[in-house]
C-alpha cells in the first residue's frame, strides 16, 4: 500500500492562484485576464503542445490559426491541407485526429465544442489530459489537466514515491483535490505556469514558488529524484535506403505512406523497409526505377519515439518524360514545400539535393521526432 511523507501543511490553490496573478506567462493562445476564452484556440493549442514545447509551437499555432481560423474552416478544410500546414510539428496522427475532431464537432454539436470534460472526451484525438485542459480553461468545469509537468510538481509536493506510468491515478486524484471551484481554468494554467517556469526538471527555483512552504520534497532536499520513473527500454536501431530520384524538369520523385501506421498519410522520397538487420549494399533490389544509382557518402539519421533511424541516401538522375512507377508521382523541386514532407525526408532531400545542411555521419546530433 502506498504511504506519503507526512507534511507540514497542504498545498492551497489561493497561494498558487496569487503566484498566477502576478507571472502569469502571455501566450498567443491564452485569454488575458479578464477575457473570455475561445474553446477552440483552446483545444488547438493543447493539441498543438502535447509533446512539443511552447517555443516551437508559437509561430506554428500562429501561422495555422491565420490558415485555419475556426473550427468550421479547419473542419471544411481537405485533409492534405491540414497535414501540410502540420508538417514539421511531429505526432502525425494528431493532425488527422484534428481534422476529425473539428468535423465532428461541426457535425454532432452545430459547430460548438461541448462543455463537459466526459463529452469531450468522446472526439476524436481528444485523451484525458486534453478534456480536463479545455474543460477547465474554456468551460470553467472543475477538471484535474494532468500532464508531465504537473506530474512533476504534484509528485514533488507530496513526494510520490509509486514510480510513473503507475502514480498516473494517484497523481490525478492529489490534483483534482486542490482544484478550487471558482477559478479551475486559471488554476489549470498556473499548475502548467509553475512547471515550465519555475518546478522544472533540473534545479527548480524552490525559493520562488508559491508552495515552497508546504512542498515536501523541498523540505527533503530531494526534489530532483521526483517524479520516479519506471526504466524505458529504447527501440533496436533500424536501418534503411532512401531514392531520390531527380528528372531532367527538375522534379523529385515522391510517394504517399499509407494513412495507418509510422508517419501516416505523409510523403517521402522512395525507400526501402526500415530494420535492424537492413544491408544497404543490397539496396538496388529496393530501388524504385531503373537508373544509374549513386550512392551518396554519409547517413541521414533521424530519432523517432520509439527508434532510431539511419538511412543511406542514392540519388539518380533521369532523362525528362521519365514515367513514374506505380503509386508514385513528380513534384517540381520548386513546390517541394507544398507537400507534407516529415522531418526526416526534409533531412534526406537536403543530404541529396544540397537544399540545406546535410547530416553527414557523425556531423550532428540529431533530433528527436515523433510519430
Ligand atoms: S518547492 Fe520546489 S520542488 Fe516543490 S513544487 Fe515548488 S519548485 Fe517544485
Amino acid at each position: 500500500m502506498l504511504t506519503l511523507a507526512p507534511r507540514a501543511s497542504k498545498p492551497q490553490s489561493p497561494d498558487l492562484l496569487a503566484w498566477y496573478d502576478r507571472h502569469r506567462r502571455s501566450l498567443p493562445w491564452r485569454a488575458e485576464a479578464g477575457e473570455v476564452p475561445d474553446p477552440y484556440r483552446v483545444w488547438l493549442s493543447e493539441i498543438m503542445l502535447q509533446q512539443t514545447t511552447v517555443t516551437a509551437v508559437k509561430p506554428f499555432y500562429l501561422r495555422f490559426l491565420e490558415r485555419f481560423p475556426t473550427v468550421a474552416a479547419l473542419a471544411e478544410a481537405p485533409v492534405d491541407a491540414v497535414m501540410q500546414a502540420w508538417a514539421g510539428l511531429g505526432y502525425y496522427s494528431r493532425a488527422r485526429n484534428l481534422h476529425a475532431c473539428a468535423k465532428a464537432v461541426v457535425d454532432k454539436h452545430a459547430g460548438a465544442f461541448p462543455a463537459t470534460e466526459a463529452e469531450l472526451l468522446a472526439l476524436p484525438g481528444i485523451g484525458a489530459y486534453t478534456a480536463a485542459a479545455v474543460a477547465a480553461i474554456a468551460f470553467h468545469e472543475p477538471a484535474a489537466a494532468v500532464d508531465g509537468n504537473v506530474e512533476r510538481v504534484v509528485s514533488r509536493l507530496f513526494t510520490v514515491e509509486e514510480p510513473l506510468p503507475k502514480a498516473k491515478p494517484l497523481l490525478r486524484t492529489l490534483t483534482l483535490e486542490m482544484v478550487p471551484l471558482d477559478r479551475p481554468g486559471d488554476f489549470a494554467q498556473a499548475l502548467m505556469d509553475l512547471g515550465a517556469t519555475i518546478c522544472t526538471p533540473k534545479r527548480p527555483a524552490c525559493a520562488l514558488c508559491p508552495w515552497m512552504a508546504p512542498c515536501e520534497a523541498r523540505a527533503q532536499g530531494s526534489q530532483e529524484l521526483y517524479p520516479k520513473k519506471q526504466k524505458k527500454l529504447t527501440g533496436d536501431l533500424r536501418r534503411g535506403a532512401a531514392f531520390v530520384v531527380l528528372r531532367a524538369d527538375d522534379s523529385i520523385l515522391l510517394r504517399t505512406r499509407p494513412t495507418q501506421g509510422l508517419l501516416g498519410g505523409m510523403v517521402e522520397t522512395p525507400t526501402s523497409a526500415w530494420e535492424p538487420g537492413y544491408e544497404p549494399s543490397r539496396a538496388m533490389l529496393d530501388a524504385p526505377i531503373e537508373a544509374r544509382w549513386q550512392r551518396l557518402p554519409g547517413l541521414v539519421r533521424h530519432v523517432f519515439t520509439h527508434f532510431p533511424l539511419e538511412l543511406t541516401v542514392f540519388l539518380a538522375k533521369v532523362p525528362r518524360g521519365t514515367p513514374e512507377p506505380g503509386d508514385m508521382r513528380w513534384t517540381l523541386r520548386r513546390d517541394l514545400h507544398e507537400e507534407a514532407l516529415p522531418g526526416v525526408m526534409k533531412k534526406v532531400l537536403a543530404h541529396a539535393l544540397g537544399d540545406g545542411k546535410p547530416v553527414r555521419n557523425g556531423a550532428a546530433k540529431p533530433k528527436p521526432d515523433q510519430i
